[in-house]
């Protein structure tokens, strides 16, 4: 029998078996809060004692990998938030095919049905935080190294397949230190040549291939306190920013439209002003969120800020760039689109399509790092970061299934 074959006869005849693994363990990972927040939000949340607490996923990873007989290295910036990265196969060809899945998870927020942290299962769905992002494909990703090596398949494979549980993807704080993908790929600690970082949803029907560069600008306008009786003696700054926001509003960008991003984006999302009814305020804040597409450089998208800015009469402003990242984008004609496209339209019965996206995930580290990488996995778009956040269960076994083959075509 072709290998292939192999491990799909493997899967449908330890269906019940693949599947109940499946749920136990994602069940177990879904029991521990490894809730990440930002530093400032910690008090919001006492039953943590640092921010991600992924060391409790990783305990398990750890147990599962022993069991299996896969080695596996341990990498942490900081006690308690450790990246863990099982290996299998041989370093012969020299390819690496990374399959990440992150440990940490959103807060439950209000409005679940059920306790977010006890897995419901129902109808072959499964409820709970981290079901979908990213406890169950990390599950996924760990059962499919456990066939290959079950079935020896894993001595098939010139290249490293690199099973990884991540820490940190769902928050960052504003100093910028990373204790998952980025501090991994700043210490030089992984090498991989492909990665799939199985974190959009779309339900397996699209491979992310192109996503926009993320931007965030603070704009503060300067005037002049004074007693809210006498307005003529200070300078408003909250008028002064109305200006401002109607300018911005109007904002048209320098930019080509992307044949996959298409157009970018730019969103006010926050202003603060003023301390009481009876004081002029001295100070009003914007935070501009803006999604850039390849060819839109710091630069210009400054300049035209700073275009908006001049043009308010006697105003007064500091614009200040509080992050950048470049938006990125790969030719999908490739062997990594291809091999998930053919073994989709096998196992699925369709073909996923290569598309584009405003928000940002691992990919776009790994990518910017000259790593070739897409996002691709299961789930519902619309169930992450959500109340009653859920996952089929048959999605999370064929993604195994396809983690399987993927890995079976890139690196024998
Ligand atoms: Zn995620």
């Amino acid at each position: 029998m072709e290998t292939k074959a192999i491990i799909k006869w493997y899967f449908e005849d330890h269906h019940n078996e693949i599947k109940n693994r499946i749920v136990d363990l994602v069940r177990e990972m879904v029991r521990e809060k490894t809730v990440n927040v930002v530093s400032e939000k910690l008090p919001e949340h006492p039953y943590l004692k640092f921010r991600g607490e992924e060391y409790r996923i990783a305990k398990i990873i750890r147990r599962e990998l022993d069991k299996i007989g896969i080695p596996y290295e341990e990498f942490a910036r900081m006690e308690g938030r450790p990246n863990v990265i099982g290996k299998l196969g041989m370093n012969v060809s020299g390819k690496r095919l990374l399959m990440p899945g992150h440990m940490d998870v959103v807060p439950a927020g209000d409005g679940w049905d059920s306790d977010p942290y006890k897995v419901i299962e129902k109808d072959g769905v499964l409820f709970g935080r981290g079901t979908l992002d990213n406890k169950g494909p990390l599950v996924s990703i760990i059962i499919a190294a456990e066939v290959l090596k079950r079935l020896g398949l894993d001595k098939q494979l010139k290249g490293e397949l690199l099973i990884a549980a991540l820490a940190d993807e769902e928050a960052e704080d504003p100093d910028g230190i990373d204790y998952g993908i980025g501090y991994l790929l700043e210490e030089k600690l992984i090498n991989p040549t492909y990665a799939v970082v199985p974190d959009i949803g779309e339900n397996m029907k699209s491979i992310d291939v192109a996503e926009k560069g993320r931007t965030v600008f603070k704009v503060k306008a300067i005037g002049k306190q004074a007693h809210g009786s006498t307005p003529e003696r200070g300078i408003n700054a909250v008028y002064m920013m109305a200006k401002l926001v109607g300018k911005i509003e109007n904002l048209k960008f320098n930019y080509e439209v992307h044949p996959v991003l298409g157009h970018p984006s730019l969103n006010l999302g926050e202003i603060h002003g003023g301390a009481a009814p009876n004081i002029v305020p001295g100070t009003c804040m914007i935070y501009l969120d803006i999604r850039t597409v390849p060819g839109m450089m710091k630069e210009n998208v400054l300049n035209q800020l700073q275009q908006c800015i001049d043009k308010v009469e006697n105003g007064k402003f500091e614009l200040e760039v509080m992050s950048w990242n470049e938006p990125h984008a790969i030719d999908p004609n490739n062997e990594l689109v291809h091999s998930i496209i053919n073994n989709s339209k096998e196992v699925l019965g369709f073909e996923p399509k290569p598309f584009g996206m405003g928000g940002g995930t691992f990919a776009k580290t790994l990518n910017l790092k000259g790593v070739m990488s897409v996002g691709w996995g299961p789930g519902d778009d619309e169930a992450f970061h959500v109340a009653n956040e859920y996952v089929e269960i048959q999605q999370l076994v064929d993604f195994s299934l396809l983690t399987c083959m993927v890995s079976l075509d890139l690196l024998s």
